[in-house]
């Protein structure tokens, strides 16, 4: 459980999904999906032919307030009821938007989460931020509402292109991190691109584990929750300027980048053993892709967005979540300008930028 959220571990979505909705006697199912889930999942999943199905187009650029409108509207029109349940079958984008979409239609009626991405399994669909992008700002827009159900089944990742499967990785490193040097050892073996959906939901349950516990002790981040954020503010920056270059990255690739960054300033500001370094420094040249060159022409603008988060600064310093050691993160620790550009510097030799 996380909050009011029971995880459901599967390799047969299909059955125990319609299983738990029926144990719910909803008055009517509502089922949003983008237009690529609409396509090649939900026909291998196979969905009762009353549930409705609301979809719209794939991608982030859907993630706002207008895509909303659409979907109230739609819900509107069909007499969703707050006695209605709506399911968000997809990645991140369906289920941030999805879970907005319900926590505040009617002022709130019950959603279930179908995790479709790995990135969505390990990380968005669990832990019950909601929310849409809005005037260039990410997850601007948005509420806390976890969903009442979480279904986990890695048979339905066997469609997702290389890319989304290193995304997903990447936050299942950065939870590693979190836990336990053993548990970062048994991750950076693993092969993504073949392991079995078993192996994988028996990995899943553990590395979201280490997300549940944290957001149980501290749900709205004011405080220990906010160690979630490691290898964000280096990713979140590295995502936009992908973006603004028009080559955007998948997020958890970004945030792959930006572990590597924060194992340097670990290692800077607390003394983090820096075989880590090199450890995550293989592990990106070797199985994640090339980002767009960065030269040290590019850090005021990088530092500029780490700076954009208002939260994450300090007059003349960005605070970090950064590493003692695996599993002990301390947050908010504040760095210069000049040593993140140290700190960049080391990254872009070991990466061979
Ligand atoms: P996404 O939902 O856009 O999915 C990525 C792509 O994969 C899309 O094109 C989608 O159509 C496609 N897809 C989904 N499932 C598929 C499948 N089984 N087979 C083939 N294609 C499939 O993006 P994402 O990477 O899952 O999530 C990114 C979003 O998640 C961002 O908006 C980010 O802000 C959000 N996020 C939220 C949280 C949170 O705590 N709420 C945490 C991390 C990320």
């Amino acid at each position: 459980m996380i909050g009011d959220s029971k995880i459901f571990y599967s390799l047969d979505v299909s059955s125990e999904l319609r299983s738990f909705v029926n144990s719910l006697c909803p008055k009517g199912v509502f089922v949003i999906a983008d237009s690529n889930v609409a396509a090649k999942v939900i026909p291998a999943i196979g969905l009762p032919a009353e549930w409705n199905i609301l979809t719209f187009p794939a991608g982030e650029e859907s993630k706002n307030l207008t895509t909303c409108m659409k979907l109230w509207a739609t819900l509107t029109g069909l007499k969703c009821t707050r006695s209605s349940l709506i399911i968000n079958i997809g990645g991140g984008v369906t289920t941030d938007m999805g879970g907005f979409v319900a926590a505040t239609f009617k002022r709130g009626i019950t959603f279930i989460n179908v995790a479709t991405t790995l990135l969505g399994a390990v990380d968005a669909a669990i832990g019950g931020k909601t929310g849409v992008d809005f005037e260039g700002l990410k997850n601007q827009i948005g509420a806390f509402a976890p969903a009442s159900a979480v279904f986990i089944d890695s048979t339905l990742f066997s469609s997702l292109p290389r890319e989304e499967l290193l995304s997903g990785y990447g936050e299942m490193i950065k939870h590693s991190l979190l836990h336990s040097r053993a548990m970062l050892d048994e991750i950076l073996e693993l092969d993504i691109e073949s392991v079995t959906p078993g192996r994988l939901n028996d990995l899943l349950r553990r590395n979201i584990a280490v997300k549940s516990a944290i957001v149980k002790t501290d749900p709205f981040e004011t405080g220990l929750r906010k160690s979630l954020n490691l290898g964000h503010t280096f990713g979140h920056a590295l995502e936009t300027f992908c973006l603004k270059k028009g080559n955007g990255i998948p997020h958890g690739i970004a945030v792959a980048h930006g572990l590597l960054v924060s194992l340097i300033l670990s290692h800077i500001k607390l003394g983090l053993d820096s075989g880590l370094i090199q450890l995550i420094a293989t592990l990106l040249r070797n199985r994640f892709n090339s980002v767009p060159a960065i030269s040290c022409k590019d850090y005021e603008e990088i530092t500029g967005l780490m700076a954009h988060d208002k939260k994450n600064i300090e007059p003349g310093h960005i605070l970090f979540t950064l590493l003692r050691s695996p599993g002990e993160p301390v947050t908010d620790v504040a760095v210069d300008t000049e040593t993140i550009s140290t700190a960049l510097d080391i990254y872009r030799d070991l990466c061979g930028i």
